[in-house]
């Protein structure tokens, strides 16, 4: 049977940290799987390397970044397959353009069209074990591409998907908690968890997995087992929701900080405004998270939105120049807020939630700047300052005191 195994940064932080990460990944080749390993750059590397491209350039080329930023993979991989060859398991490593996994041209975010499985299954045949770089991609033409921050996730679940194989990803967490267990220390590890919930915590700000890997796991029902590199217990499998028994409304509470707040003052409240501007927003690339437009008064409004701050600077620089041809009195950025959230697939069939998250938020005297919600989150706009407050109070008052876990599908 195959089996897909990713190490994240921390996991394969130092030679040592590499050699524990061998050693799981043997111990699975004894019991008698054909392991793939993935794995990312050693911890640190990656920003590292964007602050080098960023010193030189506020805005590098998205090309040569991701020239830049695919090299920390490939040093990883390489580390790897010494190791394990060293320990008596013949290994290859493998960079993304040589599996290939195949993606679009959208440099520092690209999006897996194609992978070839064959080399990997030939290698394995072989008695190999291929070591291949995670958050690599490579195009038609040959260029090299990245998938987007946390993106060796998605890689493994790609191949995992490839191979008809589950997923083993190791971290330097025991699973997935209820919240991010470095702000809560009462976080409790979810043993099973749905994609949706998943997908919408990660989205949110859990940055244990890559969102985008989980829209791919959940379109093609990869199982995915989220685990710590540094034990042995079991951690959270993430499945299709019918395989989770538990239903609660809340599952998980999420904090992301982030993203930056651009509000344009003053805009004449006329049909088309918002179109200008988050049309030209939209050809930039630039993806817009929570809008609020103010009711209007004396025929003009304010229209506040987010974005990744990543993409802050451009977003700001656009709006600008929208902001003068559309007679907007001025453009107000700010990079201290913080978004929070409330996550569970129960919320589809219960009340009273938003009700219960205002109240935390307004006995701790927190202000909400923005709210968006959809069926099974709702998430809060704050300031920075009490981002990791509201984490704990919204995690107290819905999860430690919440009720206790409904169990359904009972037979
Ligand atoms: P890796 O380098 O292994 O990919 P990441 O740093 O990307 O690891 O993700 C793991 C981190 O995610 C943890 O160290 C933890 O602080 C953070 N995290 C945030 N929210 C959660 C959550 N709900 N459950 C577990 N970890 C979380
Ligand atoms: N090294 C990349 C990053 O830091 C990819 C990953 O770790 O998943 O975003
Ligand atoms: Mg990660």
């Amino acid at each position: 049977m195959h089996l897909v195994i990713k190490f994240g940064g921390t996991s394969v932080g130092s030679l040592e940290r590499i050699e524990n990460a061998a050693r799981k990944v043997i111990e699975k080749v004894k019991e008698g799987y054909k392991v793939v390993v993935v794995s990312s750059a050693m911890a640190g590397e990656t920003d590292r390397l964007i602050n080098l491209a960023r010193h030189l350039d506020n805005f590098p080329p998205e090309r040569e970044v991701d020239m830049l930023i695919s090299t920390g993979e490939q040093q990883a991989i390489a580390l790897f397959a010494i190791t394990l060859n060293k320990l008596g398991y013949p290994a290859v490593s493998l960079c993304g353009w040589q599996v290939p996994i195949i993606t679009d041209h959208v440099h520092t975010k690209a999006r897996v069209r194609k992978v070839g499985i064959q080399r990997i299954k030939n290698l394995l045949k072989e008695g190999y074990i291929p070591v291949v770089a995670g958050f690599q991609g490579v195009t038609e033409d040959w260029e090299i591409t990245t998938l987007g921050r946390g993106g060796s996730d998605l890689s493994a679940v790609v191949l995992a998907h490839a191979l008809g194989a589950d997923c083993e990803i190791y971290t330097d967490v025991e699973g997935v908690f209820t919240a991010d267990p470095r702000i809560v220390p009462q976080a409790r590890k979810i043993p099973r968890i749905s994609y949706e919930e998943m997908l919408e915590m990660a989205s949110l700000g859990a940055k244990v997995m890559q969102a985008r890997s989980i829209e791919f796991a959940m379109k093609y029902n990869v199982r995915i087992h989220v685990r710590s590199s540094f034990s042995d217990e079991e951690g959270t499998w993430i499945l299709p929701e019918e395989e989770v028994m538990e239903k609660v409304a809340v599952r998980a509470i999420t904090l992301d900080t982030k993203e930056s707040r651009i509000t344009v003052v003053r805009v004449p409240d006329r049909p088309g405004i918002a179109y200008s501007i988050f049309k030209a927003l939209g050809d930039a690339h630039i993806v817009v998270d929570m809008i609020v437009q103010n009711v209007s008064h004396q025929g003009y409004t304010d229209m506040s939105f987010t974005v990744n701050k990543t993409d802050a600077d451009l977003a700001e620089s656009i709006v600008r120049k929208v902001a003068a041809e559309i007679g907007a009195q001025e453009v107000v950025r700010d990079d201290h807020v913080a978004k929070i959230s409330v996550v569970g697939i129960g919320m589809k069939s219960s009340y009273g939630t938003a009700a219960k998250m205002f109240e935390v938020l307004y006995k701790n005297n927190i202000n909400i700047m923005a709210i968006s919600t959809s069926e099974i989150k709702i998430s809060c706009l704050i300031d920075s300052k009490y981002g990791e407050l509201a984490v704990r109070e919204l995690h107290s008052a819905f999860i430690e005191e919440g009720e206790e876990v409904k169990v359904i599908n009972e037979t």
